[in-house]
């Protein structure tokens, strides 16, 4: 079976073009500038081999018809005919609480991902525009979509209720959301392979560490609190985003400097994070050869990201009353053996016990702690697009 996943945002759209049984990406590649002018990135993992393309791209339909010419061309392509696409699996960021798990598209999914869009203002319509434009290329191809969102609805309301006036969530739908969703429950399932035990026995900390970050306590195999909120911006510092902050500051600084909320939500979402207190970068590498170089604020912005990510563990075995495993993933929780290192050490008195020596690594799935911790560390590479094919597969497979 072949799955097209798509990924797409307001001028870009990811593809991956995979066998969900054998994992095998087919192809893969970036529609960029959609909208402007447009860019076509294609590659054949097993040719090792990279394709740009300068296409006219107005519209994202125009995008999706370059992915499909792209897959079908006799010089780099991987299939023979359109109809070889058996499905269609789509990231849709935001689900509200319509959606606790992947389904198949037709009008009524649609106009529910639609209703969504005032809780994803920048997310949703992207998503949506992809789906149509898929409609649009590929008529009766079943389509599915994947929401970041899922995999946290099973959160109880004591996690996800903010203590605002109750009316707020009544009507308004404020509450915890939680995202990368579908980063977490691959990661949780891997883990669990892993250890070579059923998912529902565990209790797994999954540490999601990238631009975007947030953490989830998985309970069984369900997610029972997770570090985002309402929005992405919640939770630890990020690359960009200031993660939790006292609401007070908003009035502070808007007072003092006159910014409407635009402007203040542009410096939270923009110009916080390890870019904010670093004053050097968003991308950790960056901040750490300034730290290394001796820059004190470089400095400061790793510490107060891994003693976040820190402090969630803690927060997260104390709320699932243990921990079996934590996972680490994404660009940073797969490259940054430091902040690995940092985020979990100190923690011998809840039984985590990290084995330097294993815990340098990058990119494969290994166990980082030591033979004798009681609880295991893992580094897992996430893989959505994974997820996505294989949601997409079972749903249209009935
Ligand atoms: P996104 O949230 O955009 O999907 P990723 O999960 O791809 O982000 O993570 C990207 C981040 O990973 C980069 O900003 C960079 O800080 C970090 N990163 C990648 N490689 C390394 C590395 N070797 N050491 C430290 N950080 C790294």
């Amino acid at each position: 079976m072949k799955v097209l996943v798509i990924n797409a945002g307001s001028s870009s759209l990811k593809y991956q073009l995979m066998d969900p049984e054998t994992r095998e990406v087919l192809a893969k590649g970036l529609c960029e500038r959609i909208g402007i002018d447009g860019r076509l990135t294609h590659k054949i993992p097993a040719k090792d081999a990279k394709y740009e393309f300068e296409i006219p791209m107005p519209t994202h339909a125009e995008a999706i018809q370059s992915v499909l010419d792209a897959l079908l061309s006799s010089e780099h392509g991987v299939i023979k005919s359109a109809s070889e696409i058996d499905a269609v699996g789509h990231r849709v960021v935001h689900g509200g609480e319509k959606f606790a798990s992947s389904v198949a598209i037709d009008d009524a999914v649609m106009a529910a991902i639609e209703e969504c869009i005032p809780l994803a203002p920048l997310h949703n319509p992207a998503n949506i525009t992809g789906i149509k434009a898929c409609q649009q290329v590929m008529p009766g191809v079943p389509m599915v979509a994947v929401f970041d969102t899922a995999f946290h609805q099973t959160m109880p309301a004591k996690s996800y209720i903010y203590a605002l006036p109750y009316e707020y969530y009544e009507k308004d739908k404020v509450r915890r959301y939680g995202f990368h969703g579908t980063s977490h429950r691959y990661v949780s399932a891997r883990a669990a392979a892993m250890l070579g035990k059923p998912l529902e026995e565990l209790k797994i900390i999954t540490c999601h560490l990238g631009n975007g970050s947030s953490i989830a306590a998985v309970d069984c195999g369900k997610s029972v609190d997770t570090t985002m909120g309402f929005t992405p911006l919640a939770g630890l510092p990020m690359g960009t985003r200031s993660g939790d902050l006292d609401a007070g500051i908003l009035e502070y600084l808007m007072n003092k400097y006159g910014y409407d909320m635009k402007e203040m939500m542009n410096i939270l979402n923009k110009k916080s994070g390890v870019l904010g207190i670093s004053g050097v970068s968003s991308d950790f590498r960056d901040i750490e050869n300034a730290a290394k170089e001796g820059n004190k604020q470089a400095e400061l912005a790793l510490e107060a990201f891994q003693y976040g990510v820190k402090k969630y563990i803690g927060a997260y075995a104390a709320a699932m009353g243990g921990v079996d495993a934590i996972v680490f993933t994404a660009g940073v929780g797969e490259n940054d053996a430091n902040t690995r290192m940092a985020a979990a050490s100190g923690l011998e008195f809840m039984g985590v016990k990290m084995d330097a020596e294993a815990n340098n690594v990058r990119g494969k799935e290994t166990v980082i702690s030591a033979p004798d911790s009681k609880v295991k560390v893992l580094l897992i590479p996430t893989d959505e697009e994974l997820m996505i094919a294989m949601d997409t597969a079972a749903i249209v497979n009935g």
